[in-house]
């Protein structure tokens, strides 16, 4: 029997020790075609079959399979080797297989996803320090690339991920105790015994994280080994090679604040972007000369006209507002029927000092609006298109009314609205206090 594998679930599924959960999954569906009964009627098979399933059970949860790598860091009863007996095996790094005096049983995840489906898989073992490390940016990197391209978990698992990788993983406590009191009872029995004081030192603080419930037995056994090998004072601490920061943090860390840059950097963008897209109407000199560090606040569309009274249903004058420049002849009618936005509108008498609104309306979009009965004199139209907030103005025109022989001859004028430049009127910007 293989004491690393000493119920045989890495035999029987005939994967290596490191294999990673996705080929432990592929050769058990494989294993489980053979050992069906329509296959095999072997009378073993039933049993064959069950056996691989507690197999696969074990391995793909990264718990338990934490658990069952490290059964075999078992401290013989009798504590010490005795000298016929082979000597024990110290616990190596299952990556580069060097004997290591702080092994750490470790479990990181990197994610991958595809569309809709998000695969969280566990890259897990005994690691020395420098392989833990590679193993952390490998998962990392791999999270980064190809973690957020699924829906909805992809991006949640990979921030979780990524952040626990960048702390040093999960290092199960239990699993950890044991395995530095076995390696610290190894190097007793080859009289290191300062090495094995430090190295139990470290399995007490692992021991002490346990549940209380539960940290008994292995507490005890660790006392046990250091009253062994008391010497009257306190064992030297090995250097904390798994200290926050190290190596690995500060690679991963260094991603983290790329990406997060680059995403604040991009945002920024897109942000000015939105905010020039939606100002079709402003004149390309005035938008553009806006500074990148002031940006436009968002513009939301009123609900109602700047006296507070909601805008109607339909295209009409609005409540509140005093109808003046009357007993002319004159029409305007305003042509909003190219526009696919509501505008409010305001005809400014250009004769007073400073020029005032005279009628104030709203026309839907899509619609005409005709203002009649204005007085002769000279005016502009100025309005606020309502679905991104611009603000234009028409060219002055006159309005006039000359007395012949067959009556009054008055001014009929049309001007049309357009959402870009193009209308029968040239349209001028202008500011929030001009209107
Ligand atoms: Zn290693």
């Amino acid at each position: 029997m293989n004491r690393k594998d000493p119920a045989g679930y890495y035999d029987l599924l005939g994967v290596p020790h490191t294999a990673p959960v996705t080929e432990i999954k592929s050769a058990f569906r494989q294993k489980a075609k053979d050992l069906h009964p329509d296959k095999n009627s072997s009378p073993d098979a039933v049993r064959q079959f069950q056996h691989l399933s507690e197999a696969y059970e074990v391995l793909s949860n990264p718990d338990t399979r934490a658990r069952y790598d490290t059964l075999y860091v078992q401290i013989p009863k009798s504590k010490t080797a005795p000298h016929h007996q082979e000597a024990p095996e110290p616990i190596v790094c299952s990556c580069c297989k060097k004997v290591t005096a702080q092994p750490r049983y470790i479990i990181f995840f990197q994610v991958t996803s595809c569309i809709i489906l998000t695969f969280r898989t566990p890259i897990q073992g005994i690691f020395c320090p420098k392989c833990a490390e590679s193993k952390a940016i490998e998962s990392t990197v791999t999270t980064w690339l190809l973690g957020w391209w699924g829906l909805p978990w992809g991006l949640f698992y990979s921030v979780s991920t990524i952040f626990q990788n960048l702390f040093g993983g999960s290092k199960p406590n239990e699993v950890n105790a044991h395995l530095l009191t076995y390696q610290a009872w190894v190097f007793a029995t080859q009289n290191k015994f300062e090495l094995a004081r430090a190295v139990a030192a470290d399995a007490q603080d692992f021991a002490r994280k346990i549940k209380k419930a539960d940290n008994r037995k292995v507490l005890d056994s660790i006392e046990e080994l250091l009253y062994n090998l008391d010497t009257k004072t306190p064992p030297k601490r090995l250097k904390n090679v798994w200290s926050i920061p190290n190596q690995a943090f500060c690679v991963q860390g260094s991603m983290l604040i790329t990406a997060v840059s680059l995403f604040v950097a991009s945002s920024v963008v897109y942000i000015q972007a939105e905010a020039h897209q939606t100002n079709p109407i402003v004149p390309p000199t005035q938008s553009d000369a806006r500074p990148l560090s002031s940006p436009k606040p968002e513009y939301v569309r009123p609900i109602a006209a700047d006296n507070g009274v909601p805008f109607p249903f339909i295209s009409s004058y609005i409540d509140g507002y005093l109808i003046q420049a009357t007993g002319g002849y004159s029409n305007v009618i305003i042509d909003n029927s190219q526009n696919s936005s509501d505008v409010f509108v305001k005809l400014f008498s250009l004769d007073a000092d400073p020029p005032t609104p005279v009628r104030v309306f709203f026309i839907r979009a899509d619609e005409k609006f005709t203002i009649e009965d204005i007085k002769a004199g000279n005016y502009d139209i100025r309005y606020r298109d309502l679905d991104s907030g611009a603000l234009a103005r028409t060219d002055p025109f006159d309005l006039r009314e000359i007395e012949t022989l067959e009556g009054i001859e008055f001014s009929e004028v049309t001007l049309t609205l357009y959402e870009v430049y193009g209308g029968n009127m040239r349209m001028h910007s202008i500011s929030e206090n001009e209107f």
